[in-house]
Order: C-alpha cells, then sequence, then structure tokens
C-alpha cells in the first residue's frame, strides 16, 4: 500500500448500492459495520418501477413501512393486459392480501434506500470502483478508487450485489447462467395524464415479443418492447423512434401515445434475461439481488427479489460473522428456491400466450 492509499477495515464490504446492497447495507448497523459503494454517486434514468403488493411485508420487517409511506409513490391498482387472446382484461389487486402495489420514481426509490443505510451508520464510497478483491485466509483485501485517491478496504465478508455484471462474484469464477436472450428497448418522456390504464400497468404480446407501459411520476411514461437479442425485430426496436412507430400500430399504445401527448426525453437498451449465478454463494461472500439471479421483467419480481435477497444476505451474514459456518449453504437453499418458484410461473405466463406458437419468439418459450 503506498503512502497515499487510505484504510478502512469494516465487518462487511458491500459492492453496489442499488436496491439489493442499501437493502444489505441497512439491515447490518449497528451490530456490524459497513462499507457500500457503487459507481455511481447518483441514480442515473432506469427502467423498473412496478412494485408489486408483497413489497409492503418486507419494509415492515425492516422497520420501513412507514418511511415508505411517505415517500408518496404512485398507487398501481392491477394490470391491463392483452395476453393470450386480442380481448384485453384488467386484472385488479382488489383480493390481494397485500393491498395494492405501486409504480415508483425509481430514482428517487433508491437513493432513499442508500439514505436509510448511511443514517443507519453504513459508510457509503461513491463513486467507488472496485479495482480488484482477495482473500488472504482470514479476510477480504479489496481496492477500490475513488474521488478522494485509492483505498484499500479489508473485510470478513463481502456481499456482491452488483447487478447483472455480479463484480465480485465472477472474478471469483463464479458464472452466470443464461436461460434465455431477453433484452428490452424503452423510452421514456413526457405524458399527460389520462383516464385511459390510470393506475394500472399495461401488458401486450405480440408476434416477437411483447410490450410494456406504465405511469410514471411527474406526469411521464415508459413504454418498452421485450424480444429475443437474436431476432430481427431486437435491431428493429433499438432506434427509439421505431419503436414508438412500431407502438403506435397496436389499438391501445397508439392511443395511450397520441392521447397523452408523448413526448420523448430518455431511452436504452438493457438485458432483460433470466439467469442464476452459479454458485451465488461461499464462505465469507453472498451475492444478492441481480447478481445472484435475475429475472424476466414480465414477472415484475426484480426488486421483491433486490429487497429479500438484500435482507436474507445481510441475515447471513451476519450469522457468518458470529460463527455459523453453513450460513452460505442456509442463504443458498432460500435464492435456490425463489429461482425455482420464478422459474414456474413463468413457464406458466408465456405458456398462457398461444396466439402465435409458431414463431421463434413463442416457441422457445412453451418447451
Ligand atoms: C427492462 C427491465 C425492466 C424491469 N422492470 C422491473 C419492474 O417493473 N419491476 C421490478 O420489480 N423489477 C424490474 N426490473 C428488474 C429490476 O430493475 C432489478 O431487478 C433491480 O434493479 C435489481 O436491483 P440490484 O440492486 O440487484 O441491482 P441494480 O439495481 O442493477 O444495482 C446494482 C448497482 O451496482 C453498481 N455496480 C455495478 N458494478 C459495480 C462495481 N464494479 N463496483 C461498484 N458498484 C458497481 C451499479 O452502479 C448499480 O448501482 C426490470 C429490469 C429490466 C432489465
Amino acid at each position: 500500500m503506498d503512502s497515499k492509499t487510505r484504510l478502512r477495515e469494516v465487518d462487511v464490504l458491500i459492492v453496489g448500492a442499488g436496491p439489493a446492497g442499501a437493502t444489505a447495507a441497512l439491515n447490518l448497523p449497528p451490530t456490524r459495520t459497513v462499507a457500500l459503494t457503487d459507481l455511481d454517486s447518483s441514480s442515473r434514468p432506469r427502467i423498473g418501477e412496478s412494485l408489486p403488493p408483497a413489497a409492503r411485508r418486507l419494509f415492515n420487517d425492516m422497520g420501513l413501512w412507514e418511511s415508505f409511506q411517505s415517500q408518496g409513490h404512485s398507487p398501481c391498482y392491477g394490470n391491463r393486459s392483452v395476453w393470450g387472446s386480442a380481448q384485453p382484461i384488467e386484472t385488479d389487486f382488489l383480493r390481494d392480501p397485500d393491498g395494492h402495489g405501486w409504480h415508483i420514481d425509481r430514482a428517487r426509490f433508491d437513493l432513499w434506500l442508500r439514505g436509510i443505510a448511511v443514517d443507519r451508520g453504513a459508510i457509503f464510497l461513491s463513486p467507488g470502483r472496485l479495482n480488484s478483491i482477495e482473500w488472504d485466509g482470514r479476510s477480504w483485501r479489496a481496492k477500490a478508487g475513488t474521488d478522494e485517491g485509492d483505498i484499500e478496504l479489508i473485510a470478513r465478508v463481502v456481499i456482491d450485489a452488483g447487478g447483472r455484471a455480479s463484480p465480485v462474484a465472477r472474478s471469483l469464477g463464479a458464472r452466470r447462467k443464461l436461460a434465455d436472450k431477453l433484452v428490452c428497448s424503452w423510452v421514456s418522456g413526457k405524458a399527460r395524464p389520462i383516464h385511459r390504464s390510470a393506475g394500472f400497468t399495461y401488458v401486450e404480446a405480440a408476434e416477437d415479443g411483447w410490450w410494456y407501459a406504465a405511469p410514471l411520476a411527474g406526469g411521464r411514461r415508459v413504454l418498452a418492447f421485450h424480444t429475443d437479442s437474436d431476432l430481427p425485430t431486437a435491431r428493429a426496436v433499438a432506434d427509439p423512434k421505431k419503436l414508438l412507430e412500431r407502438a403506435a400500430t397496436s389499438d391501445e399504445l397508439g392511443a395511450v401515445l397520441a392521447e397523452s401527448g408523448f413526448v420523448l426525453e430518455h431511452s436504452g437498451f438493457s438485458a432483460a434475461h433470466s439467469a442464476i449465478l452459479q454458485p451465488f454463494a461461499g464462505p465469507a461472500w453472498f451475492a444478492a439481488g441481480d447478481a445472484a439471479c435475475s429475472f424476466d421483467p414480465l414477472s415484475s419480481q426484480g426488486l421483491l427479489n433486490a429487497l429479500f435477497t438484500g435482507l436474507a444476505a445481510a441475515e447471513a451474514a451476519d450469522r457468518h460473522l458470529a460463527g455459523a459456518e453453513d450460513a452460505f449453504l442456509e442463504y443458498s437453499e432460500t435464492v435456490n428456491q425463489v429461482y425455482a418458484v420464478y422459474q414456474q410461473h413463468l413457464f406458466h405466463w408465456y405458456g398462457s400466450e398461444v396466439r402465435w406458437s409458431d414463431k421463434p419468439f413463442w416457441q422457445r418459450r412453451h418447451v
């Protein structure tokens, strides 16, 4: 270590301060000391705003329910879908014991969780790029670059919450097992509030993929198309203008775009496949959130899983620090169960759309 490199010693190092990393970080103090690092100091515009009703239980478990409510995210009352037939169907959350879900302001949500982690005592290094990490037989020794110079971090446990890149686990030799090639092209922008689909998530199946649309905070709206990266449509919808032209040919989406006077602001193209990391935990390390397993956005389960596994990884790290050598095995069993149930549901959802069973996108999902 040169004389300019600072040194910090903590119980747990968490790499990635998205929903999974921040959730793990806020559940460890005051019993355990935590350093949380992220490449980004702010939260960039990103897709992923439908939060299912079951999140309420996790907020309650973590003592965050009242604070979450005070954030004023918009309620989501259910889904409107054109799936399995050309007839739109509305499924509401009226009978859901957890009540309604939400369309969250994603940037605000991510910063809120980070803020709680810091308020509870986590050290937040941002921007903090992890340059290297190794196990010296007793502790992890990591080097990270920050705006204030390099820092060396010594920790007894590391949690990889770096999203789909799984940056720590992959550097340790773990590999992600991809189940499909799903990608998502999306646009968001200004849109007047309209009565049609107000407070509902909209999903529509198409010949070579499926649409998603939802209202966003601040009089805005998101629209996305999901298809496989190796199908010609993936290239066609990568251009935001072409995506909007294609959306306009759908009766429902065309009407939503026209009535709301949609004005394009942001766009993006991202991986959206299902994947599981192998392995996603070991003695003294755990992967949480998308770093451990990532979900098809059709499930709206990614954020819930980030909160759930962030909390579970914090509990497992705490058990490990208290001397439980099998903490990573218990954690692995829990995450494996979550992923197995998710796969069954996904097969069922895609199986309920049979209008294009001869087309590659659907054929691949019906076997
Ligand atoms: C198209 C699409 C639509 C989606 N829609 C929904 C939805 O409607 N509802 C839902 O629940 N879920 C949705 N999701 C999934 C959801 O967004 C993710 O599951 C969720 O963001 C996972 O949280 P995370 O904390 O695990 O990872 P992320 O949110 O990806 O956070 C990872 C963090 O790690 C940081 N990082 C990465 N590498 C490093 C490094 N080397 N060093 C330091 N920091 C690093 C990143 O900057 C980032 O802040 C969607 C996903 C996609 C792709």
